[in-house]
Formats: structure tokens, C-alpha cells, sequence
């Protein structure tokens, strides 16, 4: 059976990342999406299970301390983590599996998974990067300004990604992101290509 593929998406806050999955969906490509554990408050509407798995700072240490966690990180004062169990009961179900993270947790999840495609979303210039975050309406001033500050570090961090998309238009990056994951299933590299070669031997 051929396993799925693992796609880490990041991106600042107000890149659109929400945005391009739900675009990437409505075009018909199925992927599974991480759900991440967090100690964070739910913002209004967000359901447990469904946004995020919603713990104390108790119970994700205990998560941390037994390994079940693919990668944490803290990030605005809160752990976020990634459940390693749901990302591999998936990938083997053959089914391509999303985590959006940010970049610190992104990178350590490429270290222990070499294969993951890092795909990387920016706002196409600054100013528009800053109306979003103010545009969202779900912050206060000083979280926007922390979220600003923390925004241009992920995107310094860009240069280790695989891909970047510039979202001027969302429907032009679900394109190509479905553009990328197409072709890196048709790369030589990859061991469900590797074993057809050898199955003409
Ligand atoms: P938010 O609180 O706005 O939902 O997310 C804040 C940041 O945490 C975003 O950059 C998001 O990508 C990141 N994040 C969400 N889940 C995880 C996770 O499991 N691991 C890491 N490292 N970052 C995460």
C-alpha cells in the first residue's frame, strides 16, 4: 500500500493558511489535517477535536514526557504539539496528511521526517501582511503587535523550506500547492516509484 505523503504547511499569522486548505479542499484533493494539541484558550467558535485538541499545561508535559508528541513548541506563551500517532496512522493509511505549524516546530519534524514537504505561504508584501493580522478582528493591539514581530522571524526562516507560495490570489496557490504535492508523488525518490522500478526487474 502506498503511503501518504506528509505536507508541513507554515506561514505568519494573516498568510492565509486556513484559507488555502479550505481552497485546496474545495478542489477535490483529499488530505487529512493534523490536529494539533494546545494549552491555549478556544477563540470563539473553535471546537475541541475539531480545532484543536484543547489540554492543560499538565496533561501536554505528560503527552511530551511519553512521547507521543511528533514535535512541540511553545509559541506565544502556549505549547502547541502534534500528535505523532494520528500523523502515522494516517501516512499509512495511504492518505497525504497537512500540519500547520509554525516554522521552529516545522523544521524539527523535517529532521525526524526527511520526506516532509515543506511548504511555506507569504502575504505578497508586507502591508498586507499587517492588514490581515489587523483585519482578523479576533486580537487585541498588543497580540497583533506580538503576532507582527513573530510573523517576519517565521518568514526568516523561509530559506529552509521546499516551496513558497505567494498568496496574491488564494485560488492561484491552491493550485500550485496541488501542483507540488502532484509532482513530488511522480519523484523517483519515493519508495512506492522505487519498488515499481525494481518490480520490472
Ligand atoms: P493559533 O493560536 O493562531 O491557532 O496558532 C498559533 C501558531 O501556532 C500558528 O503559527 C500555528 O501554525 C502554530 N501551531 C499550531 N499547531 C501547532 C503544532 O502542533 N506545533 C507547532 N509547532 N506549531 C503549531
Amino acid at each position: 500500500m502506498k503511503k501518504g505523503l506528509l505536507i508541513v504547511l507554515s506561514g505568519p499569522s494573516g498568510a492565509g493558511k486556513g484559507t488555502l486548505l479550505a481552497e485546496v479542499r474545495k478542489n477535490g484533493f483529499d488530505f487529512a489535517l493534523s490536529i494539533s494539541v494546545t494549552t491555549r484558550q478556544p477563540r470563539n467558535g473553535e471546537v475541541d477535536g475539531v480545532n484543536y485538541f484543547f489540554k492543560t499545561k499538565a496533561e501536554v508535559e505528560a503527552m511530551i514526557a511519553k512521547g507521543e508528541l511528533l514535535e512541540s513548541e511553545e509559541v506565544f506563551g502556549e505549547i502547541y504539539g502534534t500528535s505523532q500517532k494520528f500523523v502515522e496512522a494516517k501516512l499509512d493509511e495511504g492518505k497525504d496528511v497537512v500540519l500547520e505549524i509554525d516554522t521552529k516546530g516545522a523544521l524539527k519534524v523535517k529532521e525526524k521526517m526527511p520526506s516532509a514537504i515543506m511548504i511555506f505561504i507569504v502575504p505578497k508584501d508586507l502591508e498586507t501582511l499587517h492588514s490581515r493580522l489587523v483585519g482578523r478582528g479576533t486580537e487585541t493591539a498588543e497580540k497583533i503587535a506580538l503576532r507582527f514581530g513573530k510573523a517576519k522571524e517565521e518568514i526568516a526562516r523561509a530559506v529552509k523550506y521546499d516551496y513558497i507560495l505567494i498568496n496574491d490570489k488564494i485560488e492561484d496557490c491552491a493550485e500550485q500547492f496541488v501542483e507540488i504535492i502532484n509532482s513530488e508523488k511522480l519523484k523517483v525518490a519515493r519508495e512506492e516509484n522505487q519498488q515499481l522500478i525494481e518490480s520490472f526487474k
